[in-house]
């Protein structure tokens, strides 16, 4: 029997903003392996290419040489639509604003995704609720955005990733609008969310204090890996 691919391969993965003169490289050939079930912190300064990286995991931008395999397949046979298929299909996103609607209640602003998908609406209201419950907000399901602290906007950020039960969560610096008591507690959730529902996370931070909740840290330099450590 062999091994079920890596959820996430990069392979002397390389990205090059622009050209000749001006070009910039942005990635110099890195390696990253996510694997299933795994929690992955992406550190390193600014400027350093986390951004560039965590793109074109996302499928919002593509490399110029090197490899991103996904489960075993490489990306690069995908087209513009299939990389959006595969965005919506497998991927969830939580940013560091939230991006919430404001005077929409949390359990709407869960359902979105849902409604794309041509859910009916009691399908979407069901699955939203069961992913409140997930980040526990269920009391909080009729109440606005507005309405809601910035912890637990946050929280229902993830339950919004979560309802299209996404195969790897992006995280961009998650906890960057947050204080450090709030931050704690987004962290936890991630971690319970890792390791009691199976959730694969790919988490961008320059907190070493939010990275080290996470099972691995790979430090990004100047467009390379500098180092990958094993959180104990
Ligand atoms: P980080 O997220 O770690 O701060 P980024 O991935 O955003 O780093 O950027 C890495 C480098 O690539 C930076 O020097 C940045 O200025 C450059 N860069 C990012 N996007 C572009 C772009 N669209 N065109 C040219 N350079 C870019
Ligand atoms: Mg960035």
């Amino acid at each position: 029997m062999t091994a079920a691919p890596p959820l996430i391969q990069l392979e002397r993965l390389e990205k090059t903003y622009g050209s000749g003169k001006t070009a910039f490289h942005a990635l110099k050939g890195i390696d990253i392996v996510i694997e299933e079930r795994e929690f992955v912190a992406l550190m390193g300064s600014s400027g350093s290419g986390k951004s560039t990286a965590m793109n074109i995991i996302g499928c919002i931008d593509t490399p110029t040489a090197g490899t991103f395999w996904f489960k075993g397949i490489d990306t690069a046979s995908f087209n513009r639509h299939e990389r959006a298929l595969l965005r919506r299909r497998y991927l969830g996103f939580v940013f560091q604003n939230f991006n919430l609607l404001s005077r929409t209640t949390a359990l709407e602003n869960v359902a979105l995704p849902l409604l794309y998908r041509g859910i009916d609406r009691k399908e979407r209201a069901r699955r939203a609720m069961e992913a409140l419950d997930l980040v526990g907000l269920t009391p909080w399901a009729t109440h606005t955005s507005a309405e809601l602290s910035g912890g637990q906007q946050q929280r229902v950020a993830i339950a919004r990733a979560l309802v299209s039960q996404p195969a790897l969560l992006l995280a961009d610096e998650p906890t960057g609008n947050l204080d450090s008591e709030r931050s704690n507690d987004i962290m936890e959730l991630l971690v319970r969310l890792n390791v009691d529902n199976g959730l694969t996370i790919l988490m961008v931070t320059h907190e070493l204090s939010m990275a080290s909740f996470a099972s691995k840290m790979v430090f990004l330099n100047d467009g390379l890996v500098e180092s990958i450590r094993q959180n104990p």
